[in-house]
């Protein structure tokens, strides 16, 4: 699955506030990027503003101050369709649980994911078995997610991700529900992925994934420290 050039991801003094009871500042004056085809990726404390970080680059929450740019483009001036279609067209994500449908087949739960996206049938079905062989599941096709492994659900969201031909993976905490030898497969197939060119961001608390990518970012208290490698 050949991608042409991946994401280009920069928050320029990104803060995300909950109001909640009293207001939480989950994001602080985060200034980060991420280049094209880089592997990088998330690390912090439980409550540190991990997942918020990832749901603002995924364009699946909006910073209270800042500007995200992602490929040039000022995120902060798109309206809520502009910003679905861009998510649509550029991003694709991978959750710890794996998100599928449990009646349907490992073909069809990829299939699926490509009906908002405008796609016909014919061309789902050719692009979802594209996407199960791409990672290693050419012969499960047509199994019920119940009677695959952790690791194999895990290939089949990915599968689903990849389907819309993203620009950028981005990954919370994809291997917390599997063990140390799915883990390592995996990670082998989101490097074989980031290969050819595809931006890849996980947030993970596993320093073996965070070994091998090409940075670390930390987070903490909501803030980024973006450019500590790991074992420095
Ligand atoms: P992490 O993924 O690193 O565990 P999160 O990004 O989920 O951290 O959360 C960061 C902070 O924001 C935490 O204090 C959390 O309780 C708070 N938070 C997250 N989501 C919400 C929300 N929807 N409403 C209020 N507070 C939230
Ligand atoms: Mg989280």
């Amino acid at each position: 699955m050949a991608v042409s050039t991946g994401a280009y991801i920069r928050l320029v003094g990104v803060a995300r506030t909950y109001e909640a009871t009293r207001p939480v500042e989950a994001l602080k004056d985060c200034h980060l990027e991420v280049l094209p085809g880089e592997f990088a990726t998330v690390m912090g404390p439980s409550g540190s503003g991990k997942s918020t970080l990832l749901n603002v680059i995924g364009l699946l929450d909006r910073p209270t101050a800042g500007v995200y740019w992602l490929n040039d483009e000022d995120t902060s001036r798109l309206d809520e369709r502009a910003r679905t279609r861009l998510r649509a067209s550029a991003l694709g994500f991978v959750f710890q649980a794996f998100h599928l449908i449990s009646h349907r087949s490992a073909l069809e739960n990829v299939e699926l994911g490509l009906v908002h996206r405008g796609v016909q049938r014919r061309e789902r079905m050719a692009r979802a078995e594209a996407a199960l062989v791409a990672v290693g599941l050419e012969h499960r096709l047509g199994a019920l997610p119940s009677t695959l492994s952790g690791g194999e659900q895990q290939r089949v969201a990915i599968a689903r991700a990849i389907a819309g031909r993203p620009l950028a993976l981005l990954c919370d905490e994809p291997t917390g529900n599997l063990d140390s030898r799915a883990t390592d497969a995996l990670m082998a197939l989101f490097h074989q992925l980031n290969s050819t060119g595809l931006t890849v961001v996980i947030v993970t608390h596993n320093r073996a994934v965070a070994e091998g990518s090409d940075r670390v970012i930390l987070v903490r208290d909501g803030m980024v420290t973006p450019d500590r490698l790991v074992g420095r």
